[in-house]
């Protein structure tokens, strides 16, 4: 059996853990075995590819390839497991959206040496070949820039505002019609300035895009720029004809669409109106509505009011992760239940930086999984609860999005942790959440903050428990 038929089995079997793997990370239980179907498929297809080619070097005496393959594999892990060691939790959506921006260029650079490279085409597929160049440069391009921005607005390097240039949508459809035209022209005639000229449209328009989405539709963003991600190593398969890289870009473009879809119905945002780059969002009211006094109160108050509680729902935020208070909080749980409390947890669908933050943090700190529930299973107990714990959330509780129809967040299901009897909120200071919106639950009448680090403060409520 030649090399060629190995490898090619090797990237069927490649695919279908791949498959395994996606089948895999969809429930709690499996996922430690998805990861591992997906760890098991990358091996296989990098020492396919390697062994390919060893082979090609062999053939052609050309041993460059290779050392610029093992050049290539040997700095891209060494990175790779580095960035993977050090990262925070907190951190691990910049990651993810600065890794999709690496496939996006991979995409450009593959499609431009598609040009370069000057393949031997038969004639009539040259037309082919041309459009393949093309559209792979622009999907590769929008992803490229897309996730940049995706990547400094997540890391908080730049604002997480919309971008609101006049026209933008005329923009987005000019930029696409330009990119048809310049795709039937270069498939007519392959002059060079063509190809720069998709280059930099594809990496403007991915740059507005995403610029011009606000902060609170950024988790879709960040599923959607994964979809795109996929779209483009499917065109680089196309153009390396390289058919496991195919399926595996048809496999993340897809999950990554339907990833974003179903975030989009759980966030009551059109979905359509988020891949077109906030297509008529219309600009936030910049009023920042004076909402009267907040009061505070004291670790001590705190754990009286916790004490007395019949129950207590803990709606946990990305203030939660950042102050790595998952600890603390577990055990205030089991003290609090150990006193006859009934303690649960409510997680929004997007609490934190990534979908399923909370509920990584909380396993973690052994938090036991029936009492950790989602937003919809806990909304309608919240009015009959008698201390809400919000721990370091903000957007995710805020009424506004129920109740202001003027809100940026207008219509995103929130926890109604305002119905409660009593809210004590956590954080440290009156600063706005995520998506920059003021929250008018601070000034309501039954909440008071607990202001300061949110590891800390738990910690002195336990002492004082
Ligand atoms: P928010 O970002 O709305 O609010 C977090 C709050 O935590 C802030 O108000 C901050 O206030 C507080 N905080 C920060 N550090 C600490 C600390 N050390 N101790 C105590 N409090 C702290 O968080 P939510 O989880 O409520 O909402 C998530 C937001 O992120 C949404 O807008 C969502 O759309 C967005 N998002 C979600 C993604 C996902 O997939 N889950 C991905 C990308 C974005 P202060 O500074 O005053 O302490």
């Amino acid at each position: 059996m030649t090399v060629d038929a190995l490898a090619g089995a090797a990237y069927i079997v490649a695919a279908l853990l791949f498959i395994l793997s996606l089948a895999g990370l969809s429930k709690h239980e499996s996922a430690r075995s998805g990861v591992l179907f997906g760890i098991s498929g990358m091996t296989i297809a990098l020492l396919a590819t390697i062994a390919l080619t060893i082979a090609n070097a062999w053939t052609t005496g050309a041993f460059i390839g290779l050392a610029l393959l093992l050049v290539a594999v040997l700095v891209g892990a060494g990175i790779g497991l580095w960035r993977a060691r050090v990262v925070e939790m907190t951190g691990m959506p910049e990651l993810i959206a600065l890794l999709h921006s690496f496939v996006g260029l991979a995409a450009v650079l593959v499609g431009w040496n598609g040009y370069l490279a000057h393949p031997e085409i038969a004639a009539e597929l040259a037309g082919i070949h041309n459009a393949e160049v093309f559209i792979g440069v622009f999907i590769g391009g929008v992803t490229f820039t897309g996730s940049i921005v995706a990547y400094l607005k997540l890391s908080a390097k730049m604002s997480s505002k919309p971008l609101m240039l006049p026209g933008k949508n005329v923009l987005n459809v000019l930029a696409l019609v330009g990119f048809l035209a310049l795709t039937v022209w270069f498939v007519v005639d392959q002059q060079l300035w063509l190809l720069v000229a998709v280059t930099l449209l594809s990496f403007a328009l991915g740059w507005h895009l995403v610029a011009s989405i606000g902060g609170g539709d950024m988790p879709v963003v960040v599923s959607m720029l994964n979809s795109y991600s996929g779209w483009a190593a499917a065109a680089a398969g196309f153009l390396l004809n390289n058919d496991l890289l195919i399926v595996t870009g048809a496999l993340v473009g897809s999950s990554g669409a339907y990833l974003s879809y179903v975030m989009c119905k759980a966030m009551n945002r059109s979905f359509l109106s988020v891949i077109a780059g906030g297509f008529g969002i219309a600009a936030p009211s910049a009023s920042d509505a004076e909402y009267g006094e907040h009061r505070e109160i004291t670790a001590e108050s705190a754990a009286e009011m916790l004490t007395a509680a019949k129950s207590v729902v803990i709606t946990p935020g990305y203030g939660m992760a950042v102050a790595h208070a998952q600890y603390p909080v577990a055990d205030l749980v089991t003290r609090l239940r150990e006193r006859g409390v009934d303690v649960r947890f409510g997680i929004h669908p997007v609490a934190g930086r990534l979908p399923g933050h909370m509920n990584v943090l909380l396993a973690e700190a052994k938090v036991p999984y029936d009492i950790v529930l989602s937003m919809e299973e806990v909304n309608d107990d919240l009015a009959a609860t008698s201390v809400v714990l919000v721990i370091g959330a903000n957007d995710t509780v805020n009424p506004a999005a129920a109740e202001d129809p003027s809100s940026p967040i207008a219509g995103m299901p929130v926890l109604r942790v305002w119905e409660a009897e009593n809210v004590i909120v956590f954080k440290r200071s009156m600063a706005a959440g995520y998506a920059g919106v003021q929250n008018p639950l601070f000034f309501r009448d039954n909440a008071t903050m607990l202001f300061g680090d949110a590891k800390q403060k738990v910690e002195d409520i336990i002492a004082a428990l």
